[in-house]
């Protein structure tokens, strides 16, 4: 089973992108069980850190929550990076660090 991390409807396995958001399905325990190192206004910041996290081996997940149930002006969208609880200090620190270069 996988979930839409946008609008959150349910599909197949063999399901890989959301036909509505068209955006890329995760597994279901994604959503439930990963916890959330990162939250940001800038989705192309999120894309970019999960980018980052992937490259040193930890698996995010990038959840827009701009078209949940409060529209608003699109800079007060929050965009949530989530990351198996196991990985939460590695990735913690990694963001760090990027931030940090970044100032
Ligand atoms: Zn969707």
């Amino acid at each position: 089973m996988k979930t839409c991390p946008k609008c959150h409807k349910e599909f197949n396995d063999d399901v890989l992108i959301c036909p509505e958001c068209n955006v890329e399905l995760v597994p279901v325990e994604t959503v439930e069980d990963w916890i959330t190192v990162y939250t940001t206004y800038d989705v192309v910041e999120a894309e970019m850190l999960k980018a980052n996290l992937k490259g040193a081996g930890i698996e995010a997940v990038v959840l827009n929550e701009k078209d949940s149930n409060f529209p608003g002006p699109g800079d007060t969208a929050v965009v949530k990076l989530n990351v198996r609880p196991d990985d939460f200090e590695d990735a913690k620190k990694i963001i760090e660090d990027i931030n940090n270069r970044a100032e």
